[in-house]
């Protein structure tokens, strides 16, 4: 099975479609998302309704949690904040009912999905270094978990206890080795690297590629703007951060 593997679309319409579209050249048989689907963008339900054409695996971000109202807003910053309050106001009962379903944690053959970390899911700490993964090696009992919450695509890897850097945009998962790999963010990319962030798994031949692609940043910008929602949501954009 060759999967797409999506996090933090974050309800922009235009990077979903550019990912979908280069998802489907890559002839993905399966998609996987990693959660935050809604929050920051202008476009929420659209997105929801795209992806859920393509009944994915999916898993709860902390946006969505509190989108549906099972997280409160006091751990989110006033931006983030003044967003899910935007989207709470906005998005259709199906589409909050969908999130408020969503487990925290799944397992797909070999691969474990969560959104921020495996230690403590509900917690969303977040996993930017070595040593802040090794907690999550702990739980993992599975070769591969992916992730996502910062929006920054890096891959970690486990050999007797010892974690580094996968550098290469594609990679094999090499037996005796475990791995976190953050697939970085389709909808709000934060590595200076404005493109769109997905992975494509080949479940049988254990091939990982991070892969980016161009979409009109300049449109989801100016719908972030026409719906009255902060101009920094707008503009960080542009500049992938
Ligand atoms: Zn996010």
């Amino acid at each position: 099975m060759r999967y797409a593997i999506l996090s933090d679309i974050h309800g922009n319409l235009e990077a979903l479609r550019a990912v979908l579209d280069e998802a489907r050249r890559r002839a993905v048989e399966s998609y996987i998302c990693l959660g935050d689907i809604v929050g920051y963008g202008a476009n929420p339900n659209e997105c929801l309704e795209m992806l859920l054409e393509l009944s994915p695996a999916t898993v709860l971000g902390n946006h969505d949690a509190a989108v549906c109202g099972r997280e409160d807003l006091e751990n989110f910053t006033p931006l983030a904040a003044q967003a899910i309050i935007w989207t709470r106001e906005r998005i259709k009962l199906e589409g909050r009912a969908y999130l408020a379903s969503l487990p925290l944690v799944r397992t797909i053959g070999n691969i474990t999905i969560v959104h921020s970390n495996l230690s403590h899911p509900s917690d969303w700490r977040y996993i930017f270094s070595p040593g802040e993964a090794l907690s999550s090696f702990d739980r993992l009992d599975r070769q591969a978990c992916f992730f996502g919450h910062s929006h920054r695509p890096v891959v970690f890897r486990e050999s007797e206890g010892w974690v580094d850097y996968v550098e290469e945009p594609i990679f094999h998962l090499v037996d005796g080795c475990r791995y976190l790999i953050n697939v970085g963010s389709v909808g709000q990319p934060r590595d200076r690297d404005p493109r769109a962030a997905f992975a494509v798994f080949d479940q049988e031949t254990g091939t990982v590629e991070i892969v980016r692609v161009e979409y009109p940043v300049g449109t989801a910008r100016e719908k972030i703007l026409d719906a009255g929602l902060p101009a920094r949501l707008a503009n960080r954009l542009l500049k992938g951060e």
